[in-house]
């Protein structure tokens, strides 16, 4: 598989060139928010900030900051920058606490997200002869829908499978010589599994690289994925805020993923100070479109917890490329004052040679908080001798230990009892959010 590059002159621009594309953008955008969104004017107002205040990219920091609350407040179309009759589609996040949040697309807005999941598929190798099965949720959710046009601009043939029936995905896979497998790692996990007690050898399949993306996980969980499969396991970010999966993506060199700067300007704050931190340190995600119409948003705090690198890469494109995502500040568990992340008890337990499937229970009694976690067996250890698993049990809990850093109880559960996922995972209860 050669390295291909869908839109060279945006994906391999002179740096400084494309500085300066970015900054007429941005003055367009912050005119336009100024203008039409009621309530990043206010915001701009309170701050005192005008649009011509805004002559350098570094001049970005003088702008304020948006958030999920403040497009919650304004729910449904407060941050509407365009008319209703100009809007050709409306997506929405998973949100399980207050109101959800709604990002409308003018068809300029969705050609651009075409453009940026069309770079994704060609980065990893897709073209025209490949097999795309979509295995994201299509719907209101920005997986399914964002991958399918992406890999239709591509001219792939696509399987819009969407999430779930995993049999008949299996069977799809196989059938069609799907040769590009879009879905969360948690899906793709649980594909392999379906694969392996299915009536076929992963040598009949023709699958070649996943596309994963949609929440944290981590390099552990890469090899895995790579080995079960038999594939190149390469990462793919977004949020529905910024426009949906496809905001930065990682090529087939694999090191880091390339944010696509020509429309989504980022940069990494201190999650307590709000500052601006320098490349290399690891910080909040904030973006700016800077090419939207229909919701465009400046400094948006994803609450994605990462770092950035610039220099060109050995696939040829010269854009800024942001680490794995460690976690979201709202996903990280304070747990007696240490910050866990679902992620590394995942690579404490692929270290250890198990699957990655677990349950984190968080509870507070008589003032101190308490972690469970639940970790299943494998059919192997499950027939082993008592005092046999009592040593597993032991081993298991020194590595989690040493990876996180606090004490814990463990629970040995039964081999395929926790839950799987086809979608985004849930993999933490927090009760002390009662
Ligand atoms: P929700 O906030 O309801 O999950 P989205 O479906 O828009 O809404 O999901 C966006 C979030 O998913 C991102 O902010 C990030 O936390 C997570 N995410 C997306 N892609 C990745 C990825 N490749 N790695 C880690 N996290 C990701
Ligand atoms: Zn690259």
């Amino acid at each position: 598989m050669e390295n291909r590059i869908w839109d060279p002159i945006h994906e391999c621009m002179d740096p400084e060139q494309r500085r300066q594309l970015q900054l007429n953008r941005l003055k367009m955008t912050v005119a336009r928010c100024y203008a039409l969104q009621a309530p990043y004017r206010a915001k701009m107002d309170a701050a005192g900030v005008k649009p011509e205040d805004i002559q350098t990219l570094e001049d970005i920091a003088l702008l304020p900051f948006n958030t999920k609350q403040d497009l919650r407040d304004h729910y449904p179309k407060g941050y509407f920058a365009a008319d209703q009759a100009d809007m050709v589609r409306i997506h929405s996040t998973s949100g399980t606490t207050g109101n959800p949040v709604i990002m409308g697309y003018t068809h300029k807005d969705l050609d651009v997200w075409q453009e940026c999941m069309a770079r994704a598929l060609t980065s990893v190798g897709a073209d025209q002869t490949s097999v795309v099965q979509v295995s994201y949720g299509y719907g209101l959710f920005t997986g399914g829908l964002g991958a399918h046009d992406g890999a239709q601009r591509i001219g792939a043939l696509v399987i819009p499978t969407s999430g779930g029936n995993t049999h008949r995905q299996v069977q799809l896979m196989h059938d069609m010589g799907t040769t590009h497998l879009c879905c969360t790692p948690s899906y793709a996990l649980y594909l392999a599994e379906a694969i392996e007690a299915s009536p076929y050898s992963l040598e009949e399949f023709k699958l070649r690289v996943g596309l994963f993306g949609a929440e944290a996980w981590s390099e552990d969980m890469r090899a895995e994925l790579e080995k079960r499969l038999n594939i190149k396991a390469r990462d793919i970010y977004g949020l529905t805020e910024v426009t949906g999966p496809s905001v930065s993506m990682q090529c087939l060199e694999g090191v880091g993923m390339h944010v696509q700067e020509d429309h989504f300007y980022p940069e990494i704050i201190d999650p307590d100070t709000l500052k601006p931190l320098p490349d290399g340190q690891v910080g909040e995600l904030v973006f700016s479109t800077i090419s939207k119409e229909g919701v465009p948003l400046l400094r948006y705090r994803t609450r994605d917890l990462c770092s950035l690198t610039r220099g060109t890469c050995v696939c040829g494109r010269t854009t800024v490329r942001m680490s794995r995502i460690l976690g979201r500040t709202d996903d990280m568990l304070i747990i007696r004052g240490v910050n866990v992340f679902p992620t590394q008890i995942e690579s404490a337990l692929l270290n250890l040679g198990m699957e990655p499937n677990y349950m984190i229970t968080v509870d507070r009694i008589n003032n101190l908080d308490q972690m469970q976690v639940e970790v299943e067996m494998s059919d192997a250890m499950f027939s082993d001798e008592m005092r046999q698993v009592e040593a597993v049990e032991n081993r298991i809990r020194k590595e989690i230990e040493n990876i996180i850093g606090i004490s814990f109880k463990l629970k040995l559960c039964e081999p395929k009892s926790l839950p799987r996922f086809e979608g985004k995972s849930k993999r933490v209860k927090d009760l002390r959010k009662r």
